[in-house]
């Protein structure tokens, strides 16, 4: 988007126009099953605004090149670009430097490099890697991985029933042979927005380091790394409006510095020779092979709209939408929302008494609305909750109150008609 576009969006409501933004998402004027789409499933992806999608062809057509290798022009514009794209992530993060900025394809594969690259040289049998019952598999799993491999284990904080963090069990949970700390900041099944900067400080009180997982956060409210105090922070750039294929890691660069390569190949070597091999400095020594260029480009040009657009103006924006949902939701019999935080964002899972979540979400679809059923990857969460699958609606800065109310109706009508 250019910058002049951005004065014309806030114009009308003096905050935040709805309308102009949408007409800014070309696919939230196309159909499901003949009626409008009704996507309610940006927790899962986010749509991308045309900037982003104009943004790939124009690299295509006009600045596309292997990056760091040419000596001629284009190589050079391209790489200036994915230099740009760097120091765009590390402003928008309000990260220190510009080599805390690890490219990698999404918040998964980041978290697996910090599992592998930073905590398994120092694990040992015995040791425990603390996460929380709200975890997404992608901040569990990769942790197994290394665990199973050094003989240490995979611990859980508890939550309450009201599916918040339980401050006081997590400190407890924080003992002499906690060597990790993995939280997320929202929760992609609750909505709920943990108290991170409490979190992380109580860890790094106790020398555990932590890996922030927020990809459910960046994209609603404002992050500063610099401010939080944790180690790592990871998101995925297709939640934040950006292309799939792009994901970030920030570390703290003391932490970078001293981490071993995880993967090997081209462009993470300082000199290769048969007898031996030294590496880059970071980042470039975890971005082994040729990135998603375009992607990362584009990542970049995505955080420019969203901050173009004010993350202040979509939270306030999301935060209506969320109510308005609550409010509607409450309405439905039979319909039991998951969790009751004291602070949530963006997003509600549900059951319906009598119609399973699949069913839920099929009868939805007939109808044109897009949610996202089943455990969500948080399987450890459903099983604590004691239900096998849930079905979720969640938001973004194009969602209408209009969508609120076609699912409300449809809830409704499904509500009486199939329980
Ligand atoms: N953490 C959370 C909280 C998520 O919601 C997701 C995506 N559903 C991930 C991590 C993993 O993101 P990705 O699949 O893009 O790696």
């Amino acid at each position: 988007m250019s910058a002049a576009a951005a004065p014309k969006m806030l114009a009308r409501s003096g905050a935040f126009d709805l309308d102009a933004v949408r007409a800014q998402f070309p696919i939230l004027g196309t159909t499901a099953h003949g009626r409008p789409l009704v996507y309610l499933d940006s927790a899962a992806s986010a749509q991308k605004p045309r900037a982003v999608i104009e943004a790939l062809t124009h690299f295509y057509e006009h600045d596309y090149a292997n990056i760091h290798r040419g000596v001629y022009e284009l190589s050079q514009r391209a790489s200036a670009l994915h230099d740009a794209a760097r120091r765009k992530v590390q402003h928008f993060l309000g990260a220190a430097d510009w080599r805390e900025i690890v490219f990698v394809r999404n918040a998964t594969e980041a978290v697996n490099l910090v599992a592998q690259s930073f905590l398994a040289p120092r694990l040992g049998p015995g040791d425990e890697i603390l996460v929380t019952e709200m975890e997404h598999h992608a901040n569990i799993v990769p942790w197994q991985l290394v665990a199973a491999r050094c003989g240490a284990k995979v611990v859980a904080a508890p939550i309450t029933d009201a599916g918040e963090l339980d401050l006081a069990a997590l400190a407890e949970r924080l003992g002499p042979r906690t060597r990790m700390l993995g939280v997320v900041w929202v929760s992609n099944v609750l909505g709920t927005v943990n108290p991170v900067e409490e979190v992380v400080a109580l860890a790094r009180r106790r020398g555990v380091p932590v890996l922030v997982d927020a990809a459910q956060a960046v994209q609603h409210f404002p992050v500063d790394v610099r401010a939080l105090g944790a180690d790592f922070l990871v998101f995925s750039a297709h939640k934040i409006y950006g292309p799939s294929g792009v994901g970030v890691l920030w570390g703290r660069l003391e932490h970078l510095a001293a981490m071993p390569p995880w993967q090997g190949g081209g462009d993470m070597i300082e000199r290769v020779a048969f007898e031996g091999t030294t590496f880059a400095e970071p980042p470039f020594r975890f971005e082994a092979g040729t990135p998603d260029i375009a992607g990362i480009h584009a990542l970049g040009v995505a955080l420019d709209w969203l901050q173009a657009l004010g993350l202040e103006a979509v939270a306030a924006h999301e935060a209506s939408i969320l109510a308005q949902a609550e409010a509607a939701l409450a309405e439905i019999p039979g319909l039991r929302v998951l969790g009751a935080p004291r602070k949530r964002t963006s997003l509600l899972s549900f059951t319906l008494d009598g119609v399973h979540a699949q069913d839920l979400g099929t009868l939805l679809d007939l109808e044109g609305i897009a949610v996202r059923t089943g455990h969500h990857c948080a399987m450890p969460l459903h099983a604590r909750l004691g239900i096998p699958a849930s079905a979720r609606a969640s938001f973004a800065a194009y969602t209408s109150p209009a969508e609120i109310e076609a699912l409300a109706r449809a809830l409704q009508r499904i509500a009486t008609r199939w329980r």
